[in-house]
């Protein structure tokens, strides 16, 4: 399974003023295989754009989205990738739905800023991606999904970066807490990923994936690509 990270900022992130810089990040997006984009947000054509990857677009079959907020839900990119062939397929918690090689299942997460947010179990038919965001910690009828499967990769909310005291922990996860549920699950994965970071915890990549390191996470950047 082929992993393009296209965004890892949270949503304080200003993207009007866009750049290539790995310290800066852009709404939180991810491309697996080049044709199943998770997360339909508002800065999906401007990174093709930014990045000289135009033919990023017409490579995208399918789109699904974890939970309606702006940052990761716009409805001109469903448009504008529906009208270069994109479908946009539906889940729901606990019901599998299948599509192309693709069999996803969506699992309530702890994210009530918003109406039915979802994190995803995404299946390619060889490898199985749990993609946690947004969302802090997880709740237990994620967990009991977990337990059944063997996954290439995990991907979390990491939010709050290494910042501690903040109320935002009861709907984000900061690095501490990103530790703790690697030491929990590290049973059932073999990498883990984190994205959607906010500017508040700093802007500097390397500074952050320091931080980060001790806890044997991959800090995710705009651009990235690794193959699970
Ligand atoms: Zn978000
Ligand atoms: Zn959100």
């Amino acid at each position: 399974m082929h992993l393009h990270f296209i965004g890892t900022g949270a949503a304080d992130w200003n993207i009007a003023a866009p750049s290539a810089d790995r310290n800066f990040r852009r709404f939180s997006s991810l491309i697996i295989n080049g044709e199943l984009l998770v997360d339909p947000g508002p800065c999906v054509f401007e990174y093709a754009e930014t990045f000289n990857k135009p033919e990023l677009l017409a490579g995208i079959k399918y789109i699904i989205n974890t939970h309606p907020h702006s940052d990761h839900f716009c409805p001109s990119t469903v448009r504008g990738l529906g009208r270069l062939g994109a479908d946009y397929i539906i889940t729901a918690d606990f019901i599998e739905v299948e599509f192309g090689r693709y069999k996803v299942k969506a699992v309530p997460a702890n994210h009530e800023t918003t109406v039915y947010p979802t994190n995803l179990i995404i299946d390619d038919g060889d490898k199985t991606l749990f993609y946690g965001l947004d969302g802090a910690w997880l709740p237990l009828s994620a967990i009991r999904e977990i337990r059944r499967r063997h996954f290439a990769g995990f991907v979390f909310d990491g939010t709050l970066g290494a910042l501690e005291g903040d109320e935002r922990i009861f709907e984000h996860n900061n690095f501490g807490m990103i530790a703790e549920m690697k030491k929990a699950l590290t049973k059932y994965t073999d990498r883990f990923f984190v994205t959607h970071i906010g500017r508040c915890a700093g802007e500097n990549h390397d500074t952050l994936a320091k931080a980060l390191a001790p806890s044997g996470c991959e800090l995710a950047f705009d651009g990235f690509e690794t193959e699970i």
